[in-house]
């Protein structure tokens, strides 16, 4: 007997590169804090938008068309997403088998619901270092404010407490650092991030690189426990297990823009970095469109990555930097901020190296080298810093 062979049509490849995707949902461009580098001062993004266009039907479509069958994190961002705490209820609420992050500068964490705080996987908190560079940057009393609001609700937060510094100022040293992952601290982590700004003139890359020596020797002194600096577990796992790198970012950038990070601005509009919602080209889709693109910021032959001896580990840092350094020439913001940082990456590289790390991995216990190769702070953070 004759059978009616039908043909389905091949779906369309998905935008997002691998099985998870991270939705980076602004609540709102307004903040409570001024801070004197905040990155969305770039474009005049900060305080653009304060109301959502979106409805949650509509971000619920967009999931259903574009998410389906990968799994969803959502970090809440801003401005300060805190902000619109009813957004965060919401889709919390009607999204209740995904995970969820927080970026927060901390100040606004003790009006959250316990409800919300328990939902939490990981809180990243804004920091600058101790308690006079923070203050210089955000203003007289936050450290004090954000350090005693975190310990008044760390209990009831579901996950993991990260402390985000952005290491701007020449001045930080490996005390403060090494403050905020002390036994008595609130963080079970820091992540760091050299400033994308013009701030390694002079003396300042060589007053870094000593702090990186203390830190990278703090890291390596024992084995009992773990120094828990994101960055140096990161490139030691990556050092030692170079698979790790490529696994979660298909071997592109670890901060997620190449291949599956989200920033869904309150207008319902797409980017793949939070730092360049400003540049048109860098549009890859809409919430009230429901429509999705590949990410636009990629690796292309103009970035000297492929000829850095820290590219097995590295996988091309930031990518706006490479974009705006090699891609948009420009020519001030390359060796201003663009070489110097990869230089301090280069530096971190070599540290690392000096204190055997291999024979540092074969000596710890189990749970630790699990922390090592698996912490989950890697997939909320980028890694390299
Ligand atoms: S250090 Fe710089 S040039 Fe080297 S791989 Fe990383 S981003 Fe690329
Ligand atoms: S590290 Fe990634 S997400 Fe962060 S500013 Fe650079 S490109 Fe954007």
């Amino acid at each position: 007997m004759d059978q009616a062979i039908t043909f389905q049509p091949a779906a369309a490849p998905s935008p997002i590169v691998g099985h998870r995707v991270e939705l980076q949902l602004l609540t709102t461009l307004k903040c409570n804090l001024k801070c004197s580098y905040c990155s969305l001062g770039v474009g005049e993004v900060l305080g653009s938008q304060t109301e959502l266009r979106y409805g949650i039907d509509q971000l619920g479509r967009f999931a259903d068309t574009h998410l389906r069958g990968k799994e969803v994190v959502v970090t809440f961002y801003g401005g300060e997403p805190t902000l619109n705490r009813p957004m965060m209820g919401a889709v919390m609420q009607r999204f209740a088998h995904w995970r969820y992050q927080l970026q927060t500068n901390g100040t606004l964490l003790d009006d959250l619901p316990a409800e919300v705080l328990s939902r939490l996987s990981n809180v990243l908190v804004s920091i600058d270092g101790g308690e006079a560079i923070t203050d210089g940057y955000r203003g007289r009393g936050v450290y004090r404010q954000v350090l005693k609001n975190l310990r008044a609700v760390r209990g009831a937060i579901g996950g993991s407490v990260t402390a985000r510094v952005t290491w701007g100022n020449p001045a930080t040293s490996f005390d403060e650092i090494d403050a905020l992952v002390a036994d008595d601290s609130p963080f079970d982590y820091l992540y760091w991030q050299f400033v994308a700004d013009e701030q390694y003139g002079g003396d300042s890359c060589e007053r870094r690189r000593a702090v990186l020596v203390q830190l990278v020797e703090r890291f390596f002194e024992r084995s009992d426990r773990l120094y828990p600096l994101i960055p140096l577990m990161g490139i030691v796992r990556n050092k030692l297990l170079p698979g790790r790198a490529q696994e979660l970012t298909a071997g592109r950038t670890q901060c997620r823009v190449s291949t599956h990070l989200l920033n869904v601005m309150p207008d319902g509009n797409i980017y793949p970095c939070p730092d360049m919602m400003y540049v048109p080209a860098m549009r890859m889709g809409s919430i009230q469109g429901n429509w999705l693109k590949p990410s636009p910021l990629q690796q292309t032959p103009a970035m000297p990555c492929s000829g850095c001896e820290a590219y097995a580990w590295c996988r091309g840092n930031c990518m706006k930097n490479l974009y705006l350094g090699y891609v948009k020439n420009d020519l001030r913001y390359r060796a201003h901020v663009v070489e110097p940082i990869c230089e301090l990456l280069r530096f971190i590289g070599r540290e690392v190296d000096r204190h055997d790390p291999r024979a540092w991995f074969a000596a710890l216990p189990l749970p630790l080298r699990r922390q090592i190769t698996d912490c989950e702070v890697y997939e909320y953070v980028e890694v390299m810093p």
